[in-house]
């Protein structure tokens, strides 16, 4: 491995140590594990199909229907038809769930603190990197795709000429810079792997 790659692997490997460390505090002390913190959050902010949260966690069906059963067991959520599909579930966060979450950091405070601290340039570089580091994973079938700028269909990356804000996001009709990537959006809606795929071709190449 080239010297550099080396440090910014090590620099991974202490941030995953770092959040894994924290975010099972946090859940702890609220009677759960970090995957049943992970998915209580997510269904507080959005019901969510059981395929789609086994997706986002990168976990089998068969452990993620546990560990919904253990926040069901805890009054936490609960599985529900799902309107839009007779032979899917959803599953939804009860009142008491939904309160519960509120309580479970998003991320360690002291990294949110680490992250604020640094120039909006810096933000925009590292928010850049990431999403083609996460993107080549993604293509390398390493991890599952997220709602994420560059696989979304409006997506349009450097077409204008203002350096701070050259990309284009046509569900909103707006320019948008480095800083506003997006790796979890709700509005996202996948486009081709053709597409995709220049997306980050164009994304490596310019900028
Ligand atoms: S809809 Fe969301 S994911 Fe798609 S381009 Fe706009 S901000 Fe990015």
């Amino acid at each position: 491995m080239q010297p550099q790659t080396r440090q910014i692997a090590t620099a991974f490997e202490r941030l995953a140590l770092f959040w894994r460390a924290s975010q099972w505090l946090a859940a702890k002390d609220h009677g759960l594990n970090p995957s049943q913190g992970d998915v209580l959050q997510r269904i507080s902010r959005q019901p969510a199909r059981s395929t789609d949260l086994a997706q986002h966690l990168g976990v089998t069906r068969a452990s993620l229907s546990d560990t919904v059963s253990a926040l069901v067991a805890k009054g936490l959520a609960e599985r529900r038809p799902d309107p839009e599909d007779a032979r899917a579930r959803r599953v939804v966060a009860t009142g008491e769930g939904r309160a519960l979450a509120a309580f479970l950091p998003e991320a360690p405070e002291a990294l949110e603190a680490a992250i604020a601290g640094l120039r909006d340039t810096d933000r925009g570089a590292l928010l850049r990197s990431l999403s083609l580091i996460i993107r080549s994973l993604q293509e390398a079938g390493a991890i599952p795709v997220q709602q994420m700028c560059l696989t979304c269909r409006h997506f349009r990356p450097h077409v204008h000429a203002d350096p701070a804000r050259p990309h284009h996001c046509g569900f909103v009709d707006a320019a948008f810079g480095d800083g506003g990537l997006r790796l979890d959006c709700a509005d996202h809606e996948t486009t081709t792997d053709e597409a995709a795929a220049r997306n980050r071709a164009r994304m490596a190449a310019v900028g």
